[in-house]
């Protein structure tokens, strides 16, 4: 893929990037480790006060970063302001907390002395230079989520972003130094995929993480593998929101269409599979139609727009795939708003929802990465907890029900990374982000997240 700036509103390219040159990309690699070296000594005071600072620039230029990411990625303006308000409180989040987060741990007295020791503790240090390689969907948040525990930790980080968010990831770059921390805390490298494997294999790369598809995964896991690297991966996701009977059907249809069609449907936690107990369903499929086809779809940069262009043409031709197939197989469309006319050449998707589907279709099992729901009809608990399990994904997982032993049967036996009860998944700095199965492994955010990178160090004194 080319690196450029395409507004996905109007198909028209705005800027193209030369791809680095090998010693451009080496001449960042060398300042990235000699920043470690001494970056790595400073105290946590320190870089609270960078980041703080970070924190007071990004608040300042949000009008501006959030124009530049709807124009490179098509959210709409107002997704985007809040995209950047989040990233400032993640700072702030971690300038404030790394210091408790990552405080040496001291095992009780009884097992020290069981270990042979006079003294023994951990200590949390560092790895050095981590490879970050983002996707687009929030060009901010993915990376600031990265950045803030990796540089409080004392660690350095190199962005490998997604080709179609240059100015995005350059801003970034320009942000950390702007907020005075070492040149060399946190460079953008603009580089194409293929070029990912050389940085990755450098002796000088510690350990990466990547957020992004599955294939991305499995290609930067290997790598990563083959060189004994650690790495967090958080890859697709088509998560479940499940509904029982016990439920506020009407705010269960409100927030589902929320849900699915947030940043225009391009979420790795938003909601996917529809899954509704059989006493409740017809209700709630005649209010989540009905406000799915009331939804706005517009110019992004519109404050009214509800739902905007897909990111890329390649992201709406797979998504339409999708559809066709399920479609082809005997899917009923419940809802498909028609796109306005007078938009723009953009990569439009209309809002749409599917009932009948079935395991033989693509859309069962894969993810539909824009603002198309599929919807189920489910017996009982048990059978709505095997259609939720029915996927090859586990990232999180909704669901809506006031019956506590219903809801320790999911917190018991969903697989995913998260379930949340009569309310949408969104991810928070004080609670841990990930996967299991396709959808990854690692945590990102609280003090999982920050752990990831640092060397556990154990401390014994005979
Ligand atoms: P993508 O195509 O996998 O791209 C993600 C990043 O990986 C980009 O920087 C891309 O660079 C790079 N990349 C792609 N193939 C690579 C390879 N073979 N080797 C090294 N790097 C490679 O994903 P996307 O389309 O940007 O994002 C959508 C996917 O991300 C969805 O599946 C979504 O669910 C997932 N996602 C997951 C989370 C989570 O937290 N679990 C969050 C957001 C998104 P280029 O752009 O240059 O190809």
């Amino acid at each position: 893929m080319v690196i450029a700036t395409v507004n996905p509103a109007t198909g028209q390219t705005l800027r193209t990037f030369e791809p680095y040159t090998p010693a451009a990309v080496e001449q960042r690699l060398a300042r990235a480790v000699q920043t470690f070296a001494q970056y790595r000594l400073t105290d946590f005071g320190r870089r609270a006060q960078l980041m703080h600072r970070a924190a007071e620039l990004l608040d300042a230029d949000q009008e501006t970063v959030a124009r530049l990411m709807t124009t490179e990625m098509g959210k709409p303006l107002t997704a985007a302001r809040a995209e950047a308000a989040k990233c400032a409180k993640a700072m702030r989040w971690y300038a404030d907390r790394a210091p408790a987060l990552l405080a040496d741990e001291h095992p009780a007295a009884a097992d020290v002395a069981d270990a042979g020791a006079s003294r023994a503790w951990v200590r949390y240090r560092p790895l050095g230079v981590v490879l970050a390689v983002m996707p687009w969907n929030f060009p901010l948040w993915q990376c600031v989520r990265f950045a803030a525990p990796a540089l409080m930790a004392g660690n350095v980080g190199l962005l490998k972003h997604a080709s179609n968010v240059p100015q995005t990831a350059l801003y970034l770059e320009d942000l950390f130094r702007g907020a005075g921390f070492p040149d060399g805390c946190f460079q953008t490298l603009l580089i194409e995929s293929r070029a990912v494997e050389g940085v990755l294999r450098d002796p000088r790369v510690a350990a990466a993480t990547l957020t992004g598809s599955e294939g991305a995964g499995r290609a930067v896991a290997a790598v990563a593998g083959d060189e004994v690297k650690k790495t967090v991966l958080e890859l697709g996701g088509s998560d479940a929101f499940v509904v029982l009977p016990s439920a506020d059907v009407a705010a269960a249809a409100r927030t589902a269409v929320t849900a699915r069609v947030q940043n225009n449907g391009q979420s790795c936690i938003a909601a996917k599979r529809f899954i509704v107990h059989e006493q409740v369903y017809e209700e709630f499929r005649a209010a989540f139609v009905g406000a799915m086809a009331a939804l706005r779809i517009g110019d992004p940069m519109d404050e009214a727009t509800q739902v905007g262009p897909l990111a890329t043409q390649q992201g709406r031709e797979e998504l339409g795939e999708l559809v066709a197939d399920a479609l082809a197989l005997g899917a009923r469309v419940e809802c498909e708003l028609d796109v306005p006319g007078g938009l723009g050449d953009g990569w439009w998707y209309p809002p749409t929802v599917l009932s009948g589907i079935e395991p033989a279709m693509r859309i069962h099992h894969e993810e539909a990465f824009g603002p198309v729901a599929t919807l189920y009809r489910a017996t009982d608990l048990d059978h709505a907890l095997e259609l939720a399990n029915d996927t090859p994904f586990g990232l999180s997982s909704n669901v809506w029900t006031t019956e506590e032993t219903e809801q320790e049967r999911f917190v018991r036996d969903i697989q995913a990374g998260g379930v949340f009860f009569n309310g949408m998944t969104a991810s928070h700095p004080a609670l841990p982000f990930g996967g299991v199965r396709r959808s990854g492994y690692g945590r990102e955010l609280s003090g999982h997240g920050i752990r990831e990178f640092c060397n556990v160090t154990t401390v014994w004194e005979a």
